[in-house]
């Protein structure tokens, strides 16, 4: 958490500005309407599918802040194979699976509009200790976020990204409430 900046969007000095932002659904998931959701799509906090054959799975992409203990957060959601949800869902409970499962194939299933597009760009799944979300990690080198990912960014961007969030989606992503 930021204390207070000045805002390169709007010249305000916005106070408590979160260094993470979360999509609440893949954007396929997003884009449907009520009657589309309760009938094609069973959601949960942290899973999704969609026709019985869209598997979706949440996790976290951290950006390192040069200089900072904490990453710039992205809450993400990642498709992925039918097969690799089921092994996820059987180790959903199971200590230590950090070490023993995965990671995992995925693509991103959610567009930021920060960067070029980003919709199924390759990730890598690793899982974490029971109860905390697994971490993306990036496969495609070249695209921007993945080299933000691997080298990190500046304070000064992680403040020009939450601004940007900030004033592009108050509140959160395109029809996430
Ligand atoms: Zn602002």
């Amino acid at each position: 958490m930021i204390e207070s900046f000045k805002c390169s969007t709007c010249g305000k000095v916005h106070e408590g500005l979160p260094m993470s932002f979360a999509a609440d659904f893949p954007d396929m998931y997003a884009h449907m309407n009520r009657d589309e959701r309760d009938s094609r799509a069973v959601i949960g906090s942290d899973q999704c599918i969609i026709d019985q054959q869209w598997f979706f799975i949440r996790g976290c992409l951290e950006i390192p802040i040069v200089g900072s203990d904490e990453p710039f957060l992205w809450g993400l959601w990642a498709c992925i194979r039918q097969e690799v949800f089921d092994q996820i869902e059987d180790c959903w409970e199971l200590g230590g699976r950090e070490q023993s499962r995965g990671p995992f194939k995925g693509r991103l299933a959610n567009s930021l509009a920060e960067y070029p597009e980003t919709l199924n760009l390759k990730t890598k799944i690793f899982v974490q200790p029971v109860g905390t979300r697994p971490l993306f990690v990036m496969e495609e080198a070249d695209h921007p976020l993945a080299i933000e990912q691997q080298s990190g960014i500046s304070r000064a961007r992680a403040l020009e990204l939450a601004s940007l969030v900030l004033h592009s989606r108050p509140g959160g992503f395109p029809d996430s409430r």
